[in-house]
C-alpha cells in the first residue's frame, strides 16, 4: 500500500483516499463528522492562539485532520480517540509529526488531571481544541471545566444551539444554567458559525466554534460551589416562573417562605423576576446568603 502521509489530510480528496484505503466505515454513534475543509481548520488554531511553548489537547482526533494543523503549530499534542479502529490511521496518517501522541480512551472515563501530569509535564500552557463529538459535548465542557485543569483556553467545534446556550447573557432566550456553568469558569465568546458542507458525513445541524478563555479563579467567589450550582439549577427548573416559585418549589422548604422573601429583598433581588433574568453575581449571592441564614444545606 502506499504511505499517504504528506499532503493536508482535510482535503475532499485526501479524506477519501484515507478512509478507502483503510475501508472505514462511520459510526454515527461516536458522533464522526470529520473536516475536510482546511480554511476552517485554520481558523480554529488561529482561536487557540497556539505557540511551540503551548500543549494542545484534542478529544477525537480522527483521521488527523485537526490533529496535523495543531502539530505543527503547538509544541506537543496529546489526542484522546476513543474508536480503536482510528489508531492505525491515525499511525499512518500522523507519522510525519514526532510531537503528537495519541491516547486510546473515552475521554470521560479518563483521569484527566493524571494524563496531563503524565504526557504534558513541563508545559505552562495548555489548550483543548477539537471539534467535539456532538453526543457528549456538554459532560466532555463540564469535565474540563470541573476537573480545575491548568487550561489556557478551550476552542472548540460544538452544535452552534449550544455554542449559543454557552455565550448567552441574562436575559436572552438561551440563558440558562449551562450559561452560567460555564461562565463561571471561563470568558465565552463564539468564534465563528460553520456551515455543515466542510464536514463528511455532513451533521444535521448547525455548527460553531465557541472560545473559553479559562478564569484563574471563577469569575464570583461563593461559599460552596455545590450550592452555588443547585440554586443556579433551581432557579431555571421552570423558566416561565417567577424566581421565588422556582426557589420554593425544590430548593427551600415550604415553611422558610417568609425567610426566602425576607433574605431576597435583603440582597436586592425582586422575587417576581424570573430566574432567567439573574447576573451571576446575583447567583452568588443569593447562593452564599442562603446558606449563611441556613436556608439550605452543603
Ligand atoms: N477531529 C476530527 C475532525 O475534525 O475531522 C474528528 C472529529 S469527530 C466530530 C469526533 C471524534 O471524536 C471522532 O473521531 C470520534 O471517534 C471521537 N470520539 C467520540 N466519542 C469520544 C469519547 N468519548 N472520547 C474520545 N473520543 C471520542
Amino acid at each position: 500500500m502506499t504511505q499517504i502521509a504528506g499532503k493536508d489530510i482535510a482535503t475532499p480528496t485526501r479524506t477519501r483516499e484515507i478512509l478507502e484505503k483503510y475501508g472505514f466505515s462511520f459510526k454515527k454513534s461516536l458522533g464522526q463528522n470529520f473536516l475536510i475543509d482546511t480554511n476552517i481548520l485554520h481558523n480554529i488554531v488561529d482561536a487557540a492562539d497556539l505557540d511551540k511553548e503551548t500543549a494542545a489537547v484534542e478529544i477525537g482526533p480522527g483521521i488527523g485532520a485537526l490533529t496535523e494543523q495543531l502539530a505543527r503549530t503547538a509544541g506537543k499534542v496529546m489526542a484522546i480517540e476513543i474508536d480503536q479502529r482510528l489508531l492505525p490511521i491515525l499511525a499512518d496518517t500522523l507519522s510525519p509529526y514526532s510531537n503528537v501522541e495519541v491516547v486510546h480512551g473515552d475521554v470521560l472515563a479518563l483521569d484527566l488531571p493524571a494524563l496531563f501530569a503524565e504526557k504534558l509535564a513541563g508545559y505552562e500552557k495548555i489548550s483543548v481544541v477539537a471539534n467535539l463529538p456532538y453526543y457528549v459535548t456538554t459532560p466532555i465542557l463540564m469535565k474540563l471545566l470541573e476537573s480545575r485543569l491548568p487550561l489556557k483556553n478551550i476552542v472548540v467545534m460544538i452544535q452552534k444551539e449550544v455554542a449559543e446556550r454557552i455565550a448567552a447573557k441574562p436575559g436572552s432566550k438561551d440563558y440558562g444554567s449551562l450559561s452560567v456553568a460555564a461562565q463561571f469558569y471561563a470568558d465565552t465568546q463564539i468564534a465563528m458559525i460553520v456551515p455543515a458542507q466542510v464536514f463528511v458525513p455532513r451533521p444535521n445541524v448547525d455548527s460553531a466554534v465557541i472560545r473559553l478563555q479559562v478564569r484563574d479563579k471563577p469569575a464570583v467567589e461563593v461559599d460552596d460551589e455545590d450550592v452555588f450550582f443547585r440554586v443556579v439549577k433551581g432557579s431555571f427548573a421552570q423558566r416561565r416562573k417567577t424566581l421565588l416559585n422556582n426557589l420554593m418549589n425544590g430548593l427551600f422548604l415550604k415553611e422558610h417562605k417568609d425567610q426566602v422573601v425576607q433574605m431576597l429583598e435583603d440582597i436586592g433581588i425582586d422575587p417576581t423576576r424570573r430566574g432567567e433574568t439573574l447576573h451571576i453575581e446575583e447567583f452568588a449571592r443569593l447562593s452564599n446568603e442562603s446558606l449563611r441564614r441556613g436556608l439550605i444545606h452543603k
